[in-house]
């Protein structure tokens, strides 16, 4: 079934949903399933898949000597996706970016997933490699997630690459599309309006829900959705979060992935004694964050598991 279809049964009740991201290589499936296991007993209809594009890292010679090479380290997102459908029933969401995608790879990708019944997919840009100063697309690949939303939505209409159109339509695809937000706006964005115009690109290429980055202020979103709808974008936009419980994500949160963190959290984690005692600060801040978002009618809350489902679990009790 399609995302947003799930928001419209639920009438206004707040879901449940989690992000996993593929095993190192030469990891198995069952890491994904030991995430997972534990947190089904909260009904999620949807539960996502990231995407990881090869990257560079420099590996060692029998020489000695190193040398720079680019591989993938997580890769299997689409058969993790058709593993999670088999197993618990729910849909399945995979990211999809533009990165390291030609425009035929994108339609040859989509080919696949429509035939493994996948009806949802989260069209993303990527970042930068590592070594690359700036996101650098395939010759012949997609520049900003609008474009890949074009089209996924042309699929949609039965409108493929090479002038081809879609004769029946069963050979049509039906792709649900989500698409990222930054209610701290995007780090290359000179600022929030610039950011808001391309997410409204997003929206009118196609995209029909938009799911935001990690935040740790509820303020921050209230006001995301606000400016949102000012723009005239009315899709429903999903609250993605992620609990913060060890010491050194005070730096690499804010470093990563371009957030604030507030004086609060992080004076609870500091004052905390140990790391289950600043893993308890980091859930009951969580918490606090979850149940008013859903006390204010947030769609849905998207939660990035990051292979911790025991934490996530403890959070998802206490506000299902
Ligand atoms: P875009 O929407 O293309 O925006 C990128 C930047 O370009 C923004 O600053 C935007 O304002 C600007 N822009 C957009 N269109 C134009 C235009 N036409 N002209 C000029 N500027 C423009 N990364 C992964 O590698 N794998 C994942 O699985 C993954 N999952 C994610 C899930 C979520 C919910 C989120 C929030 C992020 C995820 N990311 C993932 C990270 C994402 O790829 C990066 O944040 C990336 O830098 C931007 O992707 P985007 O789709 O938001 O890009």
């Amino acid at each position: 079934m399609r995302v947003t279809d799930y928001f419209e049964q639920a009438k206004g009740k707040t879901l449940i949903s989690f992000e996993v991201l593929p095993p190192l290589k030469g990891g198995s499936m069952q890491a994904i399933f030991d995430t997972l296991d534990p947190l089904m007993e909260f009904k999620p209809p949807f539960i996502d898949v990231t995407y990881h594009r090869e990257e560079y890292v420099y590996k060692r010679r029998p020489s000695g000597f190193y040398e720079k090479a680019s591989i993938r380290k997580r890769p299997g997102t689409v058969g993790i996706c058709a593993a999670i459908m088999h197993r618990y029933g729910v849909d399945a969401v995979p990211h999809l970016l533009c990165g390291g995608f030609t425009r035929q790879d994108t339609e040859n990708a989509l080919i696949d997933l429509g035939f493994l019944d996948v009806q949802n997919v989260l069209a993303l840009r990527g970042d930068a490699r590592k070594f690359e100063g700036k996101f650098i697309p395939e010759k012949d690949g997609h520049d900003y997630a609008s474009d890949l939303v074009e089209q996924i939505s042309n699929m949609n209409k039965g409108i493929y690459l090479d002038d081809l159109t879609a004769t029946d339509e069963a050979s049509k695809t039906n792709f649900c599309i989500g698409v990222a937000g930054y209610p701290e706006k995007h780090f290359e964005s000179p600022n929030m309006e610039i950011d808001l115009r391309y997410v409204k690109k997003k929206i009118e290429a196609g995209a029909n829900y938009i799911v935001t980055q990690m935040f740790f202020d509820n303020e921050k979103y209230f006001a995301y959705v606000d400016a949102c709808r000012k723009a005239g974008i009315d899709v429903p936009i999903v609250p993605g979060l992620k609990p913060l419980t060890k010491l050194y994500q005070l730096n690499s949160i804010p470093r990563l992935f371009h957030v604030d963190l507030p004086d609060d959290l992080v004076s609870a984690i500091t004052a905390a004694k140990n790391g289950e005692a600043r893993r308890q600060a980091g859930i009951e801040w969580c918490i606090a964050q979850s149940q008013e978002l859903k006390e204010r009618g947030a769609p849905c809350l998207h939660y990035y598991t990051m292979g911790d489902s025991s934490t996530i679990q403890a959070i998802a009790k206490s506000v299902y």
